[in-house]
């Protein structure tokens, strides 16, 4: 077919019954009597997962190829190039989550292929699912993804879930051979670029009144362990002036990362543990324990933000008499999407009439596995109700996913046939 866009677009727009089915078909594939979806990184409700993405996508015409860790990957037949442009997503899902996040992306992406199967392109496309993209069940997030881009330690296939399982045993009891980790590594140098379509799982889109985001960086954690000691001491017999309270200077410092956080744009900071070890009511608290998260697009940026909240917490410490001291415990690195591949997804939402807004990215994805090795990265999001995911009460309307799907579908067109487009 020659590309008519009005035409391709009306396809798109009957393909929305298949979305909703889809997507209603994947909530009951681990659905949690608890409520919500539960589907683990390699557990056999994620196995069910694939099978289903892999027979629609073959019911589609499209050829289904597995690599050795179990990553989908659907082709479309008669590509003339080696060339690929690969869209893809997660099937995966938290302990009780949402029946959008991931699915969303793989789901529209193959009624995408299906469309495009009709076209004349000039590079391959290809469909992809990745396996255990959340970190529930190893602490360890992006797995597949890591894996097919060759990042993965090795060393990794060793951590182990709550029940002792280890991550490569959990692979083996799929069907797939943790001990071919370099087979499943994609041609990266053939890969003119990389798409992904998501949930925001955030509040920015409904706030601003938009269906659709361009992504135009994924925020990144760094993450410090931050002790205080003081002296412990009877809550009734140790007058206020003579304290050494532990817990004052950690609310101190509490609020100070929230202050320091709020005058910096793209910097968030969250303390979401904080542990007295030894505490009672009837006790001054002498040791007191916390974990600092802090987050942004900016590497500078965020390093500066932390510096200003160590060198502000230390002085306020010693104001209570108290002395503090941090480590670091994880840190990785901001992406910066590429610049190319924004303003083709910018273009693809002017020609679809789709309203959007260029956002950073506070959660990471898959996407960020193929930025950091250097392959031409692009995301797009649609809005979350309430901003709420990984919950069961997760939820993003029809019209807005298939706004989303509409950019996509522009956007793959454009890149897997323009020629000035390397
Ligand atoms: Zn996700």
């Amino acid at each position: 077919m020659n590309f008519n866009l009005e035409e391709v677009l009306a396809t798109l727009t009957k393909a929305k019954s298949n979305v909703k089915r889809r997507l209603e078909d994947l909530a009951r594939i681990g659905r949690d009597p608890k409520g919500g979806v539960t589907r683990l990184a390699y557990s056999q409700e994620e196995n069910f997962a694939f099978d289903y993405i892999k027979r629609v996508g073959i019911s589609y015409g499209l050829i289904a190829k597995e690599d050795p860790v179990g990553n989908l990957y659907l082709e479309l037949p008669g590509s003339p190039s080696e060339d690929l442009v690969i869209i893809g997503s997660h099937l995966d899902t938290v302990p009780q989550g949402g029946m959008f996040d991931g699915t969303v992306g793989v789901i529209c992406s193959l009624e995408i292929a299906k469309i495009l199967s009709q076209a004349k392109l000039k590079r391959k496309l290809v469909i992809a699912a990745f396996r255990g993209e959340e970190s529930s069940r190893f602490k360890i997030s992006l797995i597949g993804s890591s894996i097919a881009t060759g990042q993965l330690n090795p060393n990794m296939l060793e951590a182990k879930d709550s029940k002792g399982v280890k991550l490569k045993d959990a692979i083996r009891s799929c069907g797939f051979d943790p001990d071919r980790l370099r087979e499943a590594v994609l041609p990266l140098k053939k890969i003119r670029a990389y798409l992904e379509y998501h949930i925001e799982q955030g509040p920015v889109l409904e706030a601003y009144g938009c269906p659709v985001g361009v992504v135009t960086a994924i925020a990144a954690p760094v993450r410090y362990k931050v002790s205080f000691s003081g002296e412990w001491a009877h809550s009734g017999a140790t007058p206020m002036n003579l304290r050494k309270d532990a817990l004052v200077a950690a609310a101190d410092f509490v609020l100070t990362v929230r202050a320091i956080c709020a005058r910096r744009g793209d910097v968030v900071g969250t303390v979401g543990d904080l542990q007295i070890p030894g505490g009672s009511i009837n006790k001054v608290p002498g040791e007191v324990v916390l974990y600092l998260d802090v987050r942004g697009v900016d590497l500078s940026e965020r390093e500066r933000t932390v510096q200003e909240i160590f060198e502000l917490t230390r002085k306020k410490a010693e104001s209570y008499s108290v002395s503090m001291n941090f480590m670091k415990i994880e840190e990785k690195f901001p992406q910066k999407l590429s610049n190319q591949i924004i303003k083709f997804l910018e273009r693809a939402c002017d020609l679809t009439n789709v309203e959007y807004l260029l956002m950073p990215s506070g959660a990471s994805h898959d996407a960020l596995s193929f930025s950091k090795v250097g392959v031409p990265t692009g995301m797009l999001f649609c809005q979350s109700k309430g901003g709420i995911s990984h919950s069961p009460r997760e939820f993003s309307q029809l019209d807005h996913i298939l706004a989303g799907a509409r950019a996509l579908l522009v956007a793959t067109y454009m890149l897997t046939t323009a020629s000035h487009y390397s």
